[in-house]
């Protein structure tokens, strides 16, 4: 079996869950208490916090806020910072390549009186800084532009997004979900005032994540209760999902120079390979890519067929995003890049991921160029 789906989902580390698991097995304690198993969870969640600071560069942990994933910390940031400061003004500004979990809350805040503008983006899904500029406005109370697409692979140049937004005396959030332990991420350098990070795509458990809040931006909750997580996230705190996930960045930070040269070198000899096949066409950029990426659609053919044939030849692959294969809309993604409706429905997408290997490389091919034919031959399209 080959696994080729690490954005949709990637295997919880075995060294991770074994860090975990001291949290999980039998364990009782809550970080809100100041007895020794309640100090040991506390400790626990600093570590974490410490270690999820370290991989992107955030010199004060307290900065990071622990939540259960990419969708809840995308809607902290939206909605928390649209909502707070909406005395300052009433505009949100995002990308037209943003997952839907930033899109869906700056979609909703409309019912509220703001105003959502999207920027549009070449046919690499790179942002369209002009239009960038003009739309930000001193009425502007967040712009949200991803640092890379899970669909496309495509890097956005986010310090020059940050320098746009910054001279607007906006706030940027960045949706670092894909991004984060494949690219070195600094909040500082680059500029990030709000940044989301997932824990699974770093080796972590599902259902873990956080947001990095640069001291001084103002948030206001989105679920309220007790003062956990700076109030930010209150509830008790998921002690072995924190854990793991601080154990999954401090790995995911050690390993990255080499592991990401590695798996580089995989996607190239995918892209090289598949490009090869009779009207298959990268999606995203060339270069400015996310190292694990290899993106692509076929004329006459449709993804989910594709990835039914790529299932019986032993490979899980994707067609566009996990979060939107329920719909069968054409990805919101791939229409923004300029493919015709008809067009984004051919579309394959493999993230790699430790498992993987170059020696999977050729039945990888193989296997696209056997699917492609097969389908071609009995599409009526
Ligand atoms: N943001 C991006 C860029 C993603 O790719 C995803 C998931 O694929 C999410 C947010 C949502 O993550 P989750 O479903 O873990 O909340």
């Amino acid at each position: 079996r080959i696994y080729l789906d690490h954005a949709a989902a990637t295997p919880v580390r075995p060294e991770v869950l074994r860090f975990g698991m001291r949290f999980l097995d039998g364990f009782a304690g809550n970080p809100s208490t100041i007895y020794r198993e309640g100090l040991e969870a506390q400790a626990a969640v600093a570590r974490a916090r410490e270690q999820v600071a370290a991989l992107v560069g955030a010199s004060d942990p307290g900065a990071i806020v622990f939540t259960s994933g990419a969708t809840e910390s995308n809607n902290i940031a939206i909605r928390g910072t649209a909502l707070r400061n909406k005395r300052s003004g009433k505009g949100v500004v995002a990308s037209a390549v943003e997952h839907i979990s930033v899109l869906n809350p700056a979609k909703d805040l409309q019912k509220s009186g703001f105003a959502f503008t999207q920027i549009p983006v070449d046919r690499y899904g790179t942002i369209d800084l002009d239009a960038l500029g003009t739309a930000v406005t001193p009425e502007t109370v967040v712009t949200s532009v991803q640092y890379a697409n899970d669909e496309i692979g495509t890097v956005q140049p986010i310090r020059e997004v940050a320098e746009i937004v910054h001279d607007r005396g906006g706030v940027l959030h960045v949706d670092a979900t894909d991004a984060a332990g494949r690219m070195p991420i600094d909040v500082e350098r680059d500029g990030v005032d709000l940044l989301t990070l997932s824990g699974n795509p770093l080796g972590g458990p599902q259902g873990t994540g956080a947001l990095y809040v640069r001291p001084g931006v103002r948030v206001q909750p989105v679920l309220v209760g007790g003062g956990q997580e700076r109030g930010l996230r209150p509830g008790t705190e998921d002690v072995f999902g924190i854990a793991c996930m601080g154990e999954a960045a401090r790995l995911a930070a050690a390993e990255m120079p080499g592991e990401n040269e590695r798996l580089r070198a995989i996607r190239d000899a995918l892209i090289a390979g598949i490009s090869e096949v009779e009207d298959a066409f990268l999606t995203g950029h060339p270069t400015e890519r996310l190292p694990h990426h290899a993106s692509f659609r076929f004329s006459r053919i449709e993804g989910e067929s594709i990835q039914l044939a790529m299932n019986a030849f032993g490979i899980a692959i994707a067609t566009g995003s996990a979060c939107t294969s329920r719909t069968l809309e054409a990805s919101h993604v791939l229409l923004a890049i300029g493919l015709a409706h008809a067009e984004a429905h051919g579309s394959m997408v493999a993230t790699l991921g430790r498992s993987n290997s170059m020696e999977e490389v050729p039945r990888i091919v193989e296997a696209a160029r056997e699917t492609v034919k097969r389908l071609r031959a009995i599409t009526p399209l």
